[in-house]
């Protein structure tokens, strides 16, 4: 398998050994999951490791508590469902879509086709294997809802024909039938550029030099402001916020059930289209998934924290779910971090609680 020097991003062959056992992330293109690869992961989960399935910050999922030879018998599993195509890309494929894309008015053109197509091709590339785990292609449906994700290369929508392709700042217009190519021809001119960085942005002038070697002409682009999605209807999706990303064998369960198109989102929900739900919306609150705009989960997460991690100094997650009812937060995110590494982090702006040992820092003061 190829691996950046110095990469330590966990995959599924590449499992971290993290201080509850081994650790695997399961790269999720686009999100999208079927209801029969849930029910996959959430038997894996149940089999080989502690039960649970979490959501991380770009739409991936990951299983904690494996025992030795979890991560063998994941793999085999996780091939068979068609999670793994590629084993030895397993760790670039690193694509977020938006999670609404095709589903409501906002939606100026469905890009998860385009997403399958670009995993496909990038599976199709051999050299495409070396990028580093960090290297991120985002998917936007023209809502600006990905903003926040800072991806070494994103696509905008301006409508059914066109969209914006971006390297940081600076942007070309594309017909949609280029985008894969285009893509992956970035990524393959920043594997030629680069030295041992593992972002565009880390290259001097890598967006330049990129462009100029793809003899692209690019203009400034127009920053979006990133929008979130908060529990509820939109469209025909209903979304649903898992509480602090962490599925129970009983949430993963009815979600499996509640539809064949679920929809795993960066900021630790999920998207279940509406013709799939029915009478599934009152499964899932009573499994205690959050399916109203209002609860106190709303914009909530956390890191593994003890006794997940070696690093914690506190059990954030029991002590978030403990004070998050008193806590007044003006709808603002909150994130929860066990030491300074603060993993997980949301992008954009946070209420910051840090655990100190003996208490919590919230946004530097003393709680
Ligand atoms: S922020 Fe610190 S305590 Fe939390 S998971 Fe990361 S390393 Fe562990």
């Amino acid at each position: 398998m190829a691996r950046s020097e110095g990469d330590r991003c966990p995959g599924v062959l590449a499992v971290h050994q993290a201080a509850d056992g081994g650790l695997a992330r399961v790269r999720v293109p686009g999100g999208r999951l079927t209801s029969e690869q849930v029910d996959v992961l959430r038997r894996a989960a149940a089999d080989l490791g502690d039960g649970r399935l979490e959501l991380t910050s770009r739409a991936n999922v990951q299983l904690r508590g494996l025992r030795p030879d979890g991560p063998r018998q994941l793999s085999d599993r996780l091939y068979a469902a068609g999670l793994l195509p590629s084993l030895q890309h397993e760790l670039v494929r690193n694509i977020v879509a938006s999670p609404l894309s095709g589903l409501d008015q906002r939606s100026r053109y469905d890009v998860l086709p385009v997403a399958t197509a670009l995993d496909r091709a990038l599976c199709n590339r051999p050299a495409l294997a070396d990028l580093p785990g960090r290297f991120l292609f985002t998917l936007d449906d023209g809502r600006g809802d990905l903003a926040d994700l800072k991806a070494d290369v994103a696509v905008r929508a301006l409508d059914d024909q066109s969209a914006l392709l971006s390297l940081g700042t600076r942007a070309v217009g594309v017909q949609w039938d280029q985008v894969p190519e285009l893509m992956l021809a970035v990524a393959q001119a920043f594997l030629d550029v680069r030295d041992q960085e593992w972002r565009i942005a880390e290259v001097p002038d890598g967006a330049g030099r990129i462009l100029q070697r793809l003899g692209l002409q690019s203009t400034e682009d127009v920053p979006t402001k990133a929008t979130q999605l908060t529990a509820g209807r939109y469209g025909s999706a209903l979304v649903v916020t898992v509480p602090l990303g962490s599925l129970t064998p009983e949430q993963a369960a009815a979600l499996s059930q509640a539809g064949d198109d679920i929809r795993i989102t960066p900021w630790r929900s999920v998207v279940v289209p509406v013709s799939t739900t029915g009478l599934a919306e009152v499964g899932l609150a009573e499994v205690g998934l959050i399916t109203t705009p209002d609860s106190v989960w709303e914009g909530v997460t956390a890191c593994a924290g003890r006794p997940g991690c070696a690093k914690a100094l506190a059990d954030v997650r029991a002590d978030a779910a403990r004070m998050l009812p008193e806590l007044r937060r003006d709808g603002r995110r909150v994130h929860w971090s066990g030491c300074e590494r603060r993993c997980g982090k949301p992008a954009g702006r946070f209420v910051d609680f840090l655990a100190v040992g003996n208490g919590y820092l919230m946004d530097g003061k003393r709680v």
